[in-house]
């Protein structure tokens, strides 16, 4: 027997899995949390529907926590295999599951102090500890190189290009026909011609069955230079005396962001002394992407060669400690803060925001999604006032936000991915997305001459 089961996702963004079986071993492409309000995040603490210390592998697609944020909770109950990863993936794995225990921890302290909780009793959903077990069961794999989690199935990373160390997988195993079937996990596919990181890769032989992410399967990113953009808006920031603040997603974002200032310094737009890296997770990531050379694009390559590189610890100001932060409040010169996060729901950004938000001549440039409820989306919809740490603060500063600079592909670069592989699968499942993209792609696909895509519902079976 061997089949496919789809658990995590299918239908939302967050809380990627899906499980493999051949024969009575077990396999977990992703093991993601799911995030948003507290009805889908209480999905996190339901069982697993299947019993962890029997599963034999984890293939991990990248570290983002909607993709690997449940891999502590996996281990805590019982799971004791390798979970394999591309060689870049695991230390930005280590950075987001410590940081996220850390968070778990504080979040069950401040309930157990506040008598207030989601559940019965305060706990966290994982400790740092039980992320540090997680994180010693990595075993990083180089691009393209094949290996065998399980005996008689053969799996490759390709390059997605979504994030460092970002993978499409696939697996080629026999099925209960006993032929041998080709799946291709899309995993989350990034841009093309995004900053720093090659194009995302297709296979060279055709797969059988195809899932396909579908984040933005019904939308085209806006055509956009956020270069253009950003000089533009820290030049007339500054011009009126003012800071621009950059709210950034330590990982990914804040990398691009530097990349695009980088390039504005080249031009003589932008002074590199007054930008500021506030964010210690940022700087670790920037570090981790700094050292990941083999990954970088030839845009990258070549600006290092005749140039400043936009990652090195040199080119901008970075704030590791506290005060290092503070100084920055009285700094009166025009200054442009990138800090985390990237929502404006915690981190360093919203003490600069209590300082900033009521300076008329300061801008807030947003440069990634903000989701409902966030004090970011409140920020974009005109708030007037926005609290913060119990406290209104008046709004005076201007709001911005500047787009093309999203991590996922959009619908026309789906198509494109689509396109490259050499030919159309038997069956295409598209998960890791809502409902009405989901919808949109598949037509779009069937339009290319694809048999109709399924969409598959939390615990839907399918042979392998
Ligand atoms: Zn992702």
């Amino acid at each position: 027997m061997a089949r496919v089961t789809f658990e995590g996702a299918c239908g939302t963004v967050t809380g990627s899995r899906t499980r493999l079986e051949f024969g009575g071993r077990t396999l977990l492409v992703d093991c993601g949390m799911f995030q948003g309000d507290n009805e889908v995040e209480a999905r996190n603490w339901s069982d697993f529907p299947f019993e962890p210390s029997k599963v034999d592998a984890v293939l991990l697609t990248h570290a983002h926590l909607d993709h690997c944020g449940l891999l502590p909770r996996l281990v805590g109950r019982g799971f004791r295999g390798p979970v394999y990863c591309t060689r870049a993936t695991r230390p930005l794995a280590r950075l987001v599951l410590e940081d996220a225990g850390a968070i778990q921890e504080e979040e069950a302290r401040y309930a157990a102090r506040k008598g207030y909780s989601r559940h019965a009793e305060p706990k966290p959903l994982f400790t740092g500890r039980d992320a540090r077990q997680a994180l010693e069961r990595l075993e990083p794999v180089r691009f393209h190189e094949p290996f065998e989690p399980l005996p008689g199935v053969q799996v490759r990373f390709l390059r997605a290009g979504h994030l460092l160390g970002a993978a499409s997988i696939e697996i080629s195993a026999k099925g209960a026909d006993g032929q041998r079937h080709r799946w291709l996990f899309s995993g989350d596919i990034g841009r093309y011609g995004a900053p720093i990181l090659v194009d995302p890769e297709a296979p060279e032989e055709a797969p059988n069955a195809l899932v396909l992410e579908s984040t933005y399967g019904d939308r085209n990113h806006a055509e956009h230079d956020p270069v253009a953009a950003l000089g533009d808006t820290i030049e007339r920031t500054f011009a009126r005396g003012g800071s621009v603040l950059l709210p950034a997603f330590a990982l990914g974002r804040t990398q691009d962001v530097l990349y695009h200032l980088s390039e504005l310094a080249d031009q003589g737009r932008l002074d590199p002394t007054a930008v500021f890296l506030d964010s210690p997770m940022a700087i670790r990531a920037t570090e981790i992407y700094r050292q990941a050379r083999p990954e970088f694009d030839d845009e990258l390559l070549d600006r290092i060669a005749n140039g400043a590189n936009p990652l090195a610890a040199d080119r901008f100001s970075r704030c590791n400690t506290v005060d290092e932060s503070k100084a920055l409040n009285d700094r009166d010169a025009p200054a442009v803060i990138v800090a985390a996060s990237g929502m404006a729901t915690g981190g360093r950004i919203v003490h600069h925001l209590a300082r900033r938000l009521g300076d008329p001549r300061a801008c807030v440039v947003f440069v990634g999604y903000q989701a409902a409820g966030t004090r970011g989306r409140a920020l974009l919809d005109g708030a007037s006032t926005v609290s913060i740490h119990g406290r209104r603060v008046a709004v005076r500063a201007q709001i911005t936000q500047i787009g093309g600079l999203s991590a996922h592909a959009d619908s026309s670069e789906l198509e494109r991915w689509c396109r490259a592989l050499p030919g159309a699968p038997a069956r295409t499942f598209l998960n890791h997305g809502e409902d009405p993209p989901r919808k949109a792609l598949a037509a779009d696909l069937v339009e290319l001459g694809w048999s109709r895509p399924h969409l598959p519902q939390p615990g839907t079976t399918v042979p392998w």
